[in-house]
């Protein structure tokens, strides 16, 4: 496993297993799964609903606490700061954890203009402890840029919608300018883009599928990266990429099928 050192001087796990739309029964078998892969870094979030499931999992597994990175995130109706407090106290226990590795806000939701106050919250929380490292999802360069100038402790890392029909090449930037890691969510395309002929092609040369190939090409590019999958035999060929490396060019061919193919909500409207 590849580790990223995150800009606390925390490290984390380059590669991790998501669990969105996984229903809660379903997580424990799932994340357990995960873990006897390999997987070390588990997202979860408030709104998934899933957070119990993946604690039993977790407490489960007799994997050390300290060899896990467990991630979760306050939904958007939590923004503000009392409630923000009190959202991370409900997700702590329905985690059945005393911290968390890495706390985001999930949405900017620029139109209730809470982010700031919220990001606060954070940072309390990160103060004492109990969230080693603190981060946001889906801020856009403007929030971003708000965020940083407006509070003292800048996110570790932003965790957005990026795979190859969507390679956000400016909103990567905009994150190393600020020191961020990018994290890309539905890293896979949410398994649409895989049938894609460059995909298919690059597979077929390094003898390995178009989702590895995606995957590699996450990593090559510095991205933390979290496939979700429920199938066994695919959560453990999620993993298997550490074997093989793209040349320059083929990081170029996968870079190219960018055509800002977003899949998830504008940043800018949702919340
Ligand atoms: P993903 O890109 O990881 O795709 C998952 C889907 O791809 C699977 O359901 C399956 O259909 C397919 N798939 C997975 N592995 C495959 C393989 N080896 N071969 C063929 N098909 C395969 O999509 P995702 O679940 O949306 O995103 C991953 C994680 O990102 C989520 O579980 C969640 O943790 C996080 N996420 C965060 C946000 C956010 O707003 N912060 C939004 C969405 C997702």
């Amino acid at each position: 496993m590849q580790h990223v050192t995150l800009n606390n001087g925390l490290t984390m796990p380059q590669l991790g297993f998501g669990v969105f739309q996984v229903p809660d029964e379903e997580a424990r078998s799932v994340v357990t799964t995960a873990l006897e892969t390999g997987y070390r870094s588990i997202d979860t979030a408030r709104i998934y609903d899933n957070e119990k499931g993946t604690g039993l999992a977790l407490a489960e597994s007799g994997v050390p606490r300290e060899e896990l990175f467990v991630t979760t995130k306050l939904w958007n109706d939590d923004q503000g700061y009392d409630q923000a407090l009190k959202a991370f106290d409900a997700s702590l226990e329905r985690l059945g954890l005393d911290y968390v590795d890495l706390y985001l806000i999930h949405w900017p939701a620029p139109k209730q203009d809470a982010y700031v106050d919220t990001w606060k919250a954070l940072e309390r929380i990160h103060s004492e402890g109990r969230a080693k490292a603190i981060g946001v999802s889906n801020f856009t360069a403007r929030t971003l840029d708000r965020l940083v100038a407006e509070t003292d402790v800048v996110p570790v890392l932003n965790q957005i919608e990026l795979h190859p029909y969507l390679s956000q090449e400016a909103m990567r930037a905009a994150n190393a300018r600020h020191g961020l890691l990018t994290e890309a969510w539905s890293p896979l395309g949410q398994g649409k883009e895989l049938e894609d002929p460059e995909l298919t092609a690059l597979g077929e040369k390094y003898g390995k599928s178009a989702a590895q190939v995606v995957l590699r090409w996450h990593l090559q590019l510095g991205n933390v990266v979290i496939p979700k999958s429920v199938t066994p035999s695919r959560i453990r060929e999620n993993f298997d990429v550490f074997d093989f490396e793209l040349s320059a060019e083929d990081m170029d061919r996968v870079g190219s099928l960018d055509r800002g193919g977003r899949i998830g909500p504008d940043p800018d409207t949702m919340g």
